[in-house]
């Protein structure tokens, strides 16, 4: 059975279920499977011929079983994938994964929709116990954890954003559902959301409480999204040459759960973290000095992280070997200004609609395609453009239309609770 170490080393290593349920180890380290799985030659030259689902189950069985029986993750597999995931062609050899089709229109559905359906399952029949589910949110993860965990059996879920810096479709998907699903508005950035939710996670005068974090450190929500990068290959139509993927990153869990994926056998070439003036990881790979500044507020604003939370993963898949880092893995960061400029280069010419985040990601993946001639490259486009109407409108003057998820909610009553300090969640959390 895959046991769980702290990337602290202060922990014990555990089960999947137990990773689940802490989200971080009692030493505050992330956890990381202790050995990581090799997928047969066999499976992977069969890509093609296989569904999301089966592919899903597949590369996660190894992670999980032991804690989850294979008929029951086989059910939560394809109910976590009840949408597409399409690949567009956007040039002769660059490509849009769009992960986007979900109900939050955000990539973090997968992530959540499967973390929620593990909790489910791991409190199914208990009625002696409560999870709260504690999370906070630079955008989009608020209303995918919202969305996946609404109604899920014996779990509560309090989200913190912060006042003023998602948009008003983001606040909605976090502030309109009710159910089990609390929202905190924090007169703050994210980065100070995450502090709190940290905070709470080791604060002993919170313990009598079950939290369980939400975020992308949680295994359950990191590790399919491994996945994306599976089926960008297996859909690939040129296969002959090498593959390089662009992600738009802010804490780093996509691109390092793509890592992962190339580390149990995917055959990916290169990777690309594309950020926007939240420099940290571009400037680290340059000086080999991991300097978190202040953040910055962009259009891209799923991506204003500076410090990322995920980054000691992919440094734990190149212990030692800066090496070998740095033959897999590149990293560029783009200014608002050239974030517009290329939604208006992809809309012009190649009628494609692009959110900021797909932007950046497009331009980081531009960058390293200079790089390499042979390559074929694909971007992931990790939020639906109408996410970002406003921005897309002025630069690309197209509105993007409006899916049936969101006109739902444009009617429905926002409800949070503003709150300023830490101690006002210890406050709240008690009273749940
Ligand atoms: C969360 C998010 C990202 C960043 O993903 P990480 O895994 O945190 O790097 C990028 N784009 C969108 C739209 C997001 O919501």
């Amino acid at each position: 059975m895959m046991k769980f170490k702290s990337l602290n080393g202060q922990a014990p290593a555990v089960s999947f279920k137990e990773t689940v349920i802490n989200g971080l180890a009692p030493d505050h380290g992330l956890y990381f499977p202790e050995k990581l799985p090799l997928l047969s030659q066999n499976f992977l030259l069969g890509l093609k011929d296989k569904s999301d689902a089966e592919i899903a189950l597949e590369t996660i069985k190894p992670f999980v079983s032991g804690d989850i029986p294979e008929s029951e993750l086989s059910y939560i597999v394809q109910d976590t994938l009840s949408f597409a995931f399409p690949l567009v062609r956007v040039s002769q050899d660059i490509f849009s994964l769009e992960l986007f089709h979900g109900p939050t229109l955000a990539f973090k559905d997968v992530g959540a929709r499967f973390m929620a359906r593990c909790l489910g399952f791991f409190n199914s029949g208990k009625t002696d116990s409560r999870n709260v589910v504690l999370v906070a949110t630079s955008g989009d993860t608020g209303g995918a954890v919202a969305s996946g965990f609404l109604g899920v059996e014996g779990v509560e879920v309090v989200i913190l954003y912060p006042k003023g810096k998602v948009s008003d479709v983001q606040e909605r998907q976090l502030t309109t559902l009710g159910q089990n699903i609390r929202a905190l508005r924090v007169d703050g950035t994210f980065d100070d959301c995450q502090a709190m939710v940290k905070k709470a996670f080791t604060d002993d005068q919170l313990s009598d409480i079950r939290l369980t974090s939400a975020n992308s450190i949680n295994i359950a929500r990191w590790l399919p999204q491994m996945w994306y990068f599976f089926f960008a290959f297996r859909d690939n139509p040129l296969p002959a040459q090498p593959l390089i993927i662009s992600c738009p990153s802010g804490n780093f869990g996509n691109i390092a759960s793509g890592v992962l994926a190339k580390k149990t056998g995917l055959p990916v070439e290169r990777f690309v973290a594309s950020v926007n003036a939240n420099d940290t990881v571009p400037r680290y790979l340059n000086d080999g000095n991991y300097l978190p500044e202040k953040t910055i507020p962009t259009i891209s604003n799923a991506m204003d992280v500076s410090d990322p939370s995920n980054f000691v993963r992919i440094l734990e898949m190149y212990r030692n070997n800066r090496a070998a880092f740095l033959k897999d893995f590149s990293s560029y960061s783009f200014s608002d200004d050239q974030t517009r400029e290329a939604m208006a280069h992809l809309q012009k010419n190649f009628g494609y609609t692009a959110d900021p985040h797909g932007a950046v990601a497009y331009l980081g993946l531009k960058t390293e395609m200079d790089r390499f001639d042979e390559a074929v490259g694909t971007f992931l486009e990790t939020a639906h453009p109408c996410k970002f109407g406003e921005t897309v409108g002025a630069v690309s003057g197209v509105e993007p239309n409006l899916p049936p998820q969101v006109q739902a909610l444009m009617h429905l009553q926002k409800t949070y609770t503003d709150i300023t300090s830490y101690q006002e969640l210890t406050h709240y959390l008690k009273a749940i």
